[in-house]
């Protein structure tokens, strides 16, 4: 399985061309966008649905489904879709690379999927770290309005859909949608209880879409090429391809454009150059992103980067940001830090996120230190289940199963620490 050229999405994802308007339109895009929207809000979302494609953003939600929950008749009232541009995942870096090289893809596939749900407008929330990428972005708006592709009758279709971009503060728990929306709307970036969904009642009340940058980006490619196209590249369910960004101890780091369902081995060797030191130096992987739960070398070995394979191994593509850590790494360490990460991060809305993510650093940075007793293994599994599914946001979650996926392949190294650290002390109370 190699991603053919011609079948690659992103042809200027390392920014070896310019991104303005006219160096995009040589790549294909805004090529015959008019003829599209003319086609009908059925055809588009049909289309979408047909070709299988889920959310890039870590959920793997059917972006057609999401779509059709939206209104179908016209109310005279404003409905909106937002675009997550809030990349904040450690790990994850690929829709930077669509935001600052790819702005234009972002932009048409915008204008789609808005006439694809009857959109009134759009918003996409960037990262405020994103600086650079931000004036990229807007600077391509300008020139999609100067050159009458966006406002009124945008592309020449009869259609009026206006597009804003909005600054985010650097806030993680804004990546998550209800939490986006009131950032938005101006408000403390906490995210609501659902229901009513977004789609019911989302920005300012109305019904809204929340989607990933890279879900959106290659709606205007799917819909050209057509859905058949899209849906044959990948795996039954986990079609298309999709941006991997690989970091962490591999000889060369990337992102790279690859076909959904690549072995993770193939990924790793192919584009980074292999692991640190050789496959065999290999100690774990987190395959998408901090939130999801470590692989150990063993499930590495064959694993496939899907969305259905990686859950069949209690694990997830989330945004696809693989983390490598070869046989040096101190792995109770380093998922300890991303305990610290997640304890920093919840807004404190809910009881069992914001006591038990600090419960979770605290009692990890002594497993760390070997200074715990075997039972408190069980005691932290324990506090994690408490946490996971008992909180509004999927932040719980995201703290509960990196350390879960800790216990569960990697509870002997718990083990030894805690009786090496307990020897220690022991020889010491001897020596004293
Ligand atoms: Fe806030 Fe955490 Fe509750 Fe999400 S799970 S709403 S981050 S306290």
């Amino acid at each position: 399985m190699m991603l053919r050229d011609q079948d690659r999405i992103f042809r200027n994802l390392y920014g070896s061309e310019p991104w303005h308007l006219d160096a995009a339109r040589r790549r294909g895009d805004w090529d015959g966008t008019r003829d599209l929207i003319a086609k009908g809000r059925d055809w588009l979302v049909e289309e979408v649905k047909a070709s299988g494609l889920r959310g890039r953003g870590g959920a793997g939600f059917p972006t057609g489904l999401k779509w059709s929950f939206m209104p179908k008749q016209p109310t005279g009232q404003p409905v909106y879709l937002v675009v997550n541009a809030d990349e904040s995942e450690p790990g994850t870096c690929k829709d930077r690379e669509i935001l600052r090289h790819e702005p234009h893809k972002l932009i048409e596939g915008c204008l789609l999927a808005g006439a694809a749900m009857g959109c009134t407008a759009g918003y996409i929330y960037i990262r405020g770290e994103f600086v650079r990428e931000a004036e990229v972005l807007q600077a391509a708006l300008e020139e999609a309005y100067a050159a009458g592709l966006l406002g009124r009758d945008a592309a020449g279709s009869g259609y009026d859909f206006e597009l804003y971009l909005h600054r985010g503060a650097g806030a993680y728990i804004c990546g998550e949608e209800t939490g986006l929306l009131e950032s938005l709307e101006g408000k403390k970036g906490q995210p609501r209880l659902k229901p009513p969904f977004p789609a019911a009642a989302g920005l300012y009340g109305r019904p809204t879409t929340v989607n990933n940058v890279e879900t959106i980006a290659v709606v205007p490619t799917i819909l050209r090429r057509g859905a058949s196209w899209f849906s044959d590249l990948g795996k039954p369910n986990n079609t298309g391809t999709k941006i991997f960004c690989i970091s962490g101890h591999v000889n060369r780091p990337c992102t790279v454009e690859e076909e959904m369902g690549i072995p993770l081995k193939v990924l790793i060797e192919r584009h980074c150059g292999g692991v640190r030191g050789g496959w065999d130096n290999l100690l774990a992987v987190i395959p998408g992103g901090s939130s999801v739960p470590l692989l150990p070398k063993s499930i590495c070995d064959t694993v496939h980067m899907d969305f259905d394979s990686l859950r069949e191994v209690r694990s997830g593509l989330g945004t696809a940001g693989v983390i490598v850590m070869d046989r040096s790494t101190d792995i109770v360490r380093a998922i300890a830090r991303l305990s610290k990460f997640y304890m920093h991060e919840s807004c404190g809305q809910c009881t069992p996120c914001r006591e038990g993510t600090g419960w979770l650093w605290r009692m990890m940075t002594r497993l760390a230190e070997g200074r715990a007793r075997l039972e408190e293994i069980d005691l932290l599994d324990e506090v994690t289940r408490e946490i996971e599914g008992h909180t509004i946001c999927a932040l719980g979650d995201a703290a509960a199963w990196p350390v879960q996926g800790l216990i569960r392949h990697f509870r002997p190294e718990l083990e030894r620490r805690i009786r090496a650290a307990a020897l220690q002390q022991a020889q010491q109370r001897q020596a004293a």
